[in-house]
């Protein structure tokens, strides 16, 4: 099953994907796409609605982000062995942790803004996990039980704030548009192997980001079973694994986000990405 959201910015509708490709409606049967429907029991109601039956929704329609009412977004550092090479970073013991604000959030074919100032912005494919049940002090043996799916996140990342201007990464993983993600929530049950998915992404065309989720250091329920040590995992509640190598500033000479950039990025059985970059503007 593949859930969306659509229609403009900040007033979206709930919708399901038909097995013809077509994107249908779902708002007869659910207030919106978020934690308190991403249960098993939720995601079984839904899976039961035969989505032929459910109106079109136009062709050219927004996508918004799948899920609403993220509490968190999670995300982890160096998790492929040969991201963390490029990044001249030792493999870490344990996950690097690290947050997102949840107010940079947008659709996946939305516009990602450099914020004021930004001259090292940079691009992250990851694969994003949606969490469906509360998780707390959960074993990795247990944790595929607390995700309801999987999308295409962009971990976009201002490399100046990030790293060069000490403190946390938070100030440079924050900014408005620097997490889009979608385009649709695939339910867990349409991916057998997350461990096993070509990961990509392209800049204006040229292919920088060609990896596979089969060389991450810490697995998908390694991460979730991890991270539910240290704080609660809520339905709805976002977790991006990591980027594979090919990110801007681990090139020679680093290249950075302008606007007029395209990225384009996807992940196998799990569709794509599109955002162009654009100036700040007060
Ligand atoms: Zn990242």
């Amino acid at each position: 099953m593949k859930l969306i959201r659509h229609g403009r910015s900040g007033a979206e509708k709930p919708g399901i994907m038909a097995l013809d490709g077509t994107m249908r409606d779902l708002s007869s049967y659910v207030r919106d796409i978020d934690g308190a429907i991403l249960n098993p029991d939720g995601l079984s109601e839904l899976a039961a609605i035969d989505p032929t039956t459910l109106p079109k929704i136009p062709e050219g329609t927004r996508l918004g982000p799948p899920v609403s009412n993220v509490s968190k977004i999670v995300a982890i550092g160096l998790n492929y062995s040969d991201h963390a090479r490029e990044a001249g970073m030792p493999i870490p013991d344990e996950p690097i942790v690290f947050m997102k604000a949840p107010s940079s959030i947008c659709g996946p074919f939305d516009n990602v803004i450099l914020p004021r100032g930004s001259e090292k912005s940079d691009w992250e494919v990851e694969l994003g996990v949606l969490i469906g049940t509360r998780a707390q002090y959960v074993n990795p043996s247990d944790a595929i039980q607390y995700i309801a799916g999987y999308c295409v996140a962009n971990d976009i990342s201002e490399r100046h704030f990030q790293l060069e201007r000490s403190g946390q990464w938070v100030k440079g993983k924050s900014a408005d548009t620097f997490c889009p993600f979608g385009p649709w929530l695939t339910t867990k049950d349409e991916v057998p192997d997350p461990q096993n998915l070509a990961i990509w992404l392209e800049l204006d065309g040229n292919k920088y980001q060609d990896g596979n989720t089969s060389t991450m250091i810490f697995s998908v329920t390694q991460i979730v079973g991890y991270v539910s040590q240290f704080m609660t995992l809520l339905p709805g509640d976002l977790i991006l694994t990591g980027t594979p190598p090919g990110v801007g500033f681990g090139m020679t000479p680093p290249i950075m986000l302008k606007p007029g950039n395209v990225m384009r990025l996807g992940i196998e059985g799990l569709g794509v990405i599109e955002q162009e970059v654009v100036a700040w503007s007060d």
